[in-house]
């Protein structure tokens, strides 16, 4: 395990600068090796194309499937850590023989969230707070898993055990009667069936673990989706205090019996008794913890390495209220949207990920802060709507 070396940010680099190893070419990657450059470590990025958005921020790219075992095994033999970026990554290809660094997530953790059906038992069995749901690996199950969680709620939605995200592989069901229609749009394989939480607000919380079993969470977050896909993301969640803490406890619960190394988010519902349930797990950077970049004493991916890299875990403060807002590929149906109109405003920045612009792709996102979290909601949905009418 690395030694603790230095403090986050700002002091020389080590001689002979220590490497993370990020599997997977995305956004979150990219970020992630942006932090760690200035936190004097160097990165090797492998993902399948050199345009990658991590690929053009690492010191190394390496164009290849990251799940190739052989390959993971000999490109990582030099890193001080792996951080696995894509949940689609198979954790049996993750543990490199001879491999004495940090492996984040897990391969254990990794198998737990890449799966639904493994998430909620393992969250159920563990007494931690989750709504009610049902596993189907067939159209009768389905079926009899719907009939029981109608009886719950007017509403259940059926979500393929993997490979689901941003609202996709998720069918709703109004009926039994949609069951076989259900079991065949979701491609025939085995699903999680909920019922439907009649929220009053949909949260999620990141915590920062490290191998000593140190934590520190950050300030909890409130999100807006929009057709399944994050919109907006406001920090800190305008939440009383009760449901505040008992989200925060809540994730550092899970963080703990999951004994994760590196981040986890939680993504939460809070219901409108004031209960908070858990609706699922990723164990890495979060597209809402990107509001953290601008507006937190930290950024999410700063403290992903503090973590992986063993480094102590800070507090971390809210610097100012701030909204997030996802800019999607559908911005650019008419060629690129005019940002003059959103820089205009002193206090907001914009993140481009270098992606090409395709409808319903996350190609990168804005950040307004604000003297309050109502300021900085109206500028952040200003500047939107202006991008969209353009
Ligand atoms: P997920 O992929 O599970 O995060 O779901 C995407 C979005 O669908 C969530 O952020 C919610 O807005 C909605 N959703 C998912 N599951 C439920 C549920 N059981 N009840 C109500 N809304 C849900």
């Amino acid at each position: 395990m690395p030694e603790i070396k230095r403090d986050i940010i700002g002091l020389s680099p080590p001689a002979a600068p220590q490497e993370i190893c990020v599997l997977g070419g995305g956004q979150l990657g990219a970020m992630l090796c942006e932090a760690a450059r200035r936190m004097g470590y160097t990165t090797l990025c492998i993902s399948p194309e050199a345009a990658d958005p991590a690929a053009q921020w690492a010191d190394r790219h390496i164009s290849a499937d990251p799940g190739d075992p052989l390959l993971v095994r000999d490109a990582a033999r030099h890193s001080a850590a792996i951080a696995v970026e894509a949940e689609s990554i198979n954790p049996a290809s993750l543990v490199p023989g001879g491999f004495c660094g940090t492996l984040s997530p897990g391969a254990d953790v990794q198998r737990i969230v890449r799966d639904r059906r493994l998430e909620k038992t393992f969250l159920a069995e563990n007494g931690l707070a989750v709504g009610p749901f049902r596993l189907a690996e067939n159209a009768d199950e389905l079926t009899a898993a719907a009939t029981e969680l109608l009886q719950i709620s007017g509403r259940v939605v059926a979500k393929t055990a993997r490979g689901g995200y941003d609202g996709r592989g998720q069918v709703w069901l109004e009926s039994i009667h949609d069951a076989p229609q259900a079991w065949r749009t979701l491609g025939q394989v085995p699903v999680v069936v909920e019922a439907a939480v009649d929220f009053a607000a949909e949260i999620s919380v990141i915590v920062a673990r490290n191998n000593r079993g140190e934590k520190s969470v950050f300030p909890v977050f409130q999100n807006e989706h929009r057709n399944g896909i994050l919109f907006q993301t406001q920090m800190p969640a305008p939440q009383p205090l009760e449901v505040v803490s008992q989200a925060q406890s809540l994730a550092m619960e899970t963080a703990e019996m999951l004994a994760v190394v590196g981040l986890l988010t939680v993504e939460m519902f809070v219901l409108k008794d004031g209960r908070v349930w858990i609706n699922e797990l990723a164990a890495r950077p979060h597209n809402s913890g990107h509001v953290t970049l601008r507006a937190a004493s930290r950024s999410q991916f700063e403290m992903h390495i503090c973590a992986i890299m063993g480094l102590p875990l800070p507090p971390v403060d809210v610097l100012a209220p701030a909204v997030m807002t996802n800019l999607l590929g559908d911005l650019w149906s008419r060629g690129e949207p005019n940002w003059g109109a959103v820089l205009a405003d002193g206090r907001a920045t914009i993140h481009l990920y270098g992606k090409a612009p395709r409808p319903g792709r996350k190609m990168g996102h804005m950040i307004h802060t604000g003297e309050t979290l109502e300021a900085a909601q109206a500028a952040g949905l200003k500047a939107f709507n202006n991008l969209a009418a353009a």
